[in-house]
């Protein structure tokens, strides 16, 4: 069944248009890979998706209800969560607090909570009273990532979290990713780490200037299928 669908889904900037009629579908329990080079506008699918940027109600399906047109926080509510490009993380907040900030404090129910999250990345635990600017890229990867579990969401979105970081510490935070999967959450990432993106996704789009221009099983996809979607070229 599908968790989320895009039908159609354009956005722009002022007279530049981003996306271009984008149809993609996230199932239940599924992890779907978004690829595609600088610019393809996969940050802009992923704030459309949550709320960041307003769009045509019907352009975007959350459980068949049109979700296109609403805030960003009535998103959150309902169960979509955004690890944003950049990570993003509050400077003047320690570890434990930015990690709140994903539940505005508040019990949401389900498997994500300060000490899963804390078992899940245990050197949070450690650095749980830092200025979160005081840890390494990696570490405020996993701070970026636990914040958006603490909402317990039913879909992550996971923007570039592979972005300037050392391969060794990207292999640790996509480590973390089956034990995500386990407790049911569908999980959307984006990545211009190709190899990385079709090892954990069950599907993959790849997009270019704003279109879909290949989607398929990621175990169906030849190399050379999405180098040519991926570059356009052969
Ligand atoms: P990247 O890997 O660089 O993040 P991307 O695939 O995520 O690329 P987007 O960031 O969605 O691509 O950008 C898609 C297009 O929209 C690009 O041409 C970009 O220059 C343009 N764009 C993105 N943000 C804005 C903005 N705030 N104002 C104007 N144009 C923008």
């Amino acid at each position: 069944m599908a968790l989320l669908e895009t039908r159609g889904l354009t956005a722009s900037y002022g007279d530049f248009q981003a996306l271009f009629g984008v149809d993609i579908m996230v199932g239940s329990g599924e992890t779907i890979a978004i690829i595609g080079a600088n610019g393809a506008g996969k940050t802009t699918l992923m704030r459309s998706i949550s709320g960041v940027l307003a769009n045509a109600p019907a352009s975007i399906l959350y459980r068949d209800e049109p979700i296109g047109a609403l805030p960003a926080p009535d998103i959150l509510a309902r169960g979509i969560a955004m690890v944003p490009e950049g990570r993003k993380l509050f400077p003047s907040l320690n570890v434990e607090e930015n990690l709140l900030v994903g539940n505005y404090g508040r019990k949401i129910d389900g498997p994500w909570t300060l000490e899963s999250i804390f078992a899940l990345f245990p050197i949070l635990k450690e650095r749980r009273n830092n200025p979160a600017t005081a840890l390494s890229g990696g570490q405020q990867q996993m701070v970026a990532i636990g914040r958006g579990l603490m909402s317990n969401p039913a879909l992550l979105l996971c923007d570039e979290i592979s972005l300037g970081l050392a391969p060794v510490v990207v292999r640790d935070i996509y480590g973390a990713f089956p034990l995500i999967r386990e407790t049911g959450a569908s999980i959307v990432i984006v990545e211009q780490d190709i190899a990385q993106a079709l090892k954990v996704a069950d599907r993959v789009y790849c997009m270019m200037e704003g279109r879909v221009t290949l989607s398929g099983r990621t175990a169906d996809l030849s190399r050379a299928d999405i180098h040519k979607a991926y570059f356009g070229t052969d």
